[in-house]
């Protein structure tokens, strides 16, 4: 679908753009991680218990190994052995004894239940010594306190399946089924390239024309965030050959560009990477039908690397960022959950929305209800306001007006904050 813009410019919706980009954000080939560096990794082979979980029959109390059928309640046993956790003996012991036994250590052969110290006379361990014998206080059921081998998992069963997401919870499943490395999408590597002759760094003294580089600090954090690894950040003037050498010296999956992407007399980024240009990139450059964020670049490198290429306005890289490239390091990664979450909540004071684009307005969310972030609209450039929103409102392009009290699509992206 194409739409025109009130220039009379064609515009592509903005799923079409997403959809393009995603179609070309395969998962990136799984590799062997090392256990240790796999946090957040999705994994692509599925990972199976080496031996049976638990290995071996255990104990689940600190307390005696005996045989249940002597350990009635007043009988006195003999201590013969001991066994500590990580113990290889197996003592043996007969009629009218018993071993001591910690938690996790190996159950004696000649044991069938295991007696809490809490239900010995001595009630407490004294020493390193185990004592010369006890007085069964409480007599235990049959098989008491003994972990099986074999109980949470026998060998050979598919503990954390392909998919999924590495948290601490799989990787401690992963390291009890006997493995210290796993097959998984890498994180993807991720370059990003600034724009403009106006940029400086943020320290120093800006001359007229000057204004501090911010597009940058924005869009690396963002995708550590989105789990990418940011391998280089450069930011260039607006000519040609500067760009082509950041470009050359970039090795990423994807490189995010900011700046110089539009109809501007020295738009660089569209010069040397458009199509339709005289450099005959790989980029094709869209006007999308949502605001802030119109002018678009995607496209693949011959070396498969994907380039995005945003417009310069801070906000509409914010912008940028979530509707296209955080769900495309999502799908590199080889994640489920590509998107953020959503809610619909009514709208605290009313707001105007531009004509035929998607709004993507940064908000705050208040007493439950929605509103923008800065009382200065929606202007793409209101990069101070952005740092007081939490989340985008999303108004739909055919919504002229919203009203107080109005139900409006919310992408939450402050993460782990209650909805009051
Ligand atoms: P452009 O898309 O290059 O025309 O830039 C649009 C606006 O965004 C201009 O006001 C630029 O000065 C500003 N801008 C571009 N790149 C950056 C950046 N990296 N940091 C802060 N502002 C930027
Ligand atoms: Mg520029």
């Amino acid at each position: 679908m194409v739409r025109a813009d009130g220039a009379g410019a064609l515009m592509i919706p903005l799923d079409e753009h997403r959809d393009r980009i995603l179609a070309a954000a395969a998962p990136l080939t799984p590799r062997e991680h090392a256990l240790d560096d796999a946090r957040d990794l999705v994994l692509a082979s599925p990972v199976s218990t080496r031996w049976p979980v638990p290995l071996f029959d255990n104990s689940a109390m600190d307390g005696y190994a005996v045989r249940a059928a002597d350990a009635v309640e007043g009988a006195v046993l003999r201590i013969v052995g001991d066994v500590p956790a990580g113990s290889a003996e197996d003592p043996r012991f007969g009629d009218g004894e018993a071993v001591r036994i910690m938690t996790g250590a190996a159950v004696p052969t000649d044991a069938d239940a295991i007696v809490p110290v809490e239900h010995t006379d001595l009630g407490v361990f004294t020493g390193a010594v185990p004592p010369e014998r006890i007085t069964i206080t409480r007599a235990p059921a049959p098989a008491a306190h003994i972990r099986r081998r074999g109980d949470d998992a026998a060998a050979g069963t598919v503990v954390v399946d392909a998919g999924a997401l590495l948290g601490p919870w799989q990787l401690a499943s992963i390291a009890s089924a006997g493995h210290d490395s796993v097959i998984a999408h890498p994180a993807p590597r991720a370059a990003v390239i600034s724009t403009g002759s106006e940029l400086v760094t943020p320290g120093s003294e800006p001359q007229r024309g000057q204004i501090p580089e911010s597009n940058s600090r924005l869009l690396a954090a963002a995708l550590r965030d989105a789990g990418a690894v940011v391998v280089r950040v450069g930011s260039v003037p607006d000519d040609e050959a500067a760009l082509r050498a950041e470009l050359e010296a970039v090795d990423a999956d994807l490189v995010v560009l900011s700046g110089g992407a539009s109809v501007g007399a020295f738009d660089v980024v569209k010069a040397v990477l458009d199509v339709a240009g005289s450099g005959r990139g790989p980029v094709r450059f869209d006007a999308v039908a949502m605001q802030p964020g119109k002018p678009q670049g995607f496209g693949v490198a011959d070396d498969g690397t994907l380039l995005f290429c945003l417009p310069g306005n801070p906000v509409s890289v914010a912008v940028s960022f979530e509707m296209f490239v955080r769900p495309a390091v999502r799908a590199l990664a080889g994640r489920a959950d590509r998107y953020r979450p959503h809610v619909t909540l009514a709208a605290g004071t009313s707001w105007r929305c531009p004509p035929g684009r998607v709004q993507v307005l940064p908000v705050v969310i208040e007493d439950g209800v929605v509103v923008p972030a800065s009382a200065g609209g929606s202007g793409s450039h209101l990069v101070a306001s952005l740092a007081h929103a939490t989340d985008l409102a999303i108004v739909p392009a055919d919504t002229e007006r919203v009203e107080t009290g109005d139900l409006v699509d919310v992408m939450l992206v402050a993460t782990e904050r209650e909805i009051p």
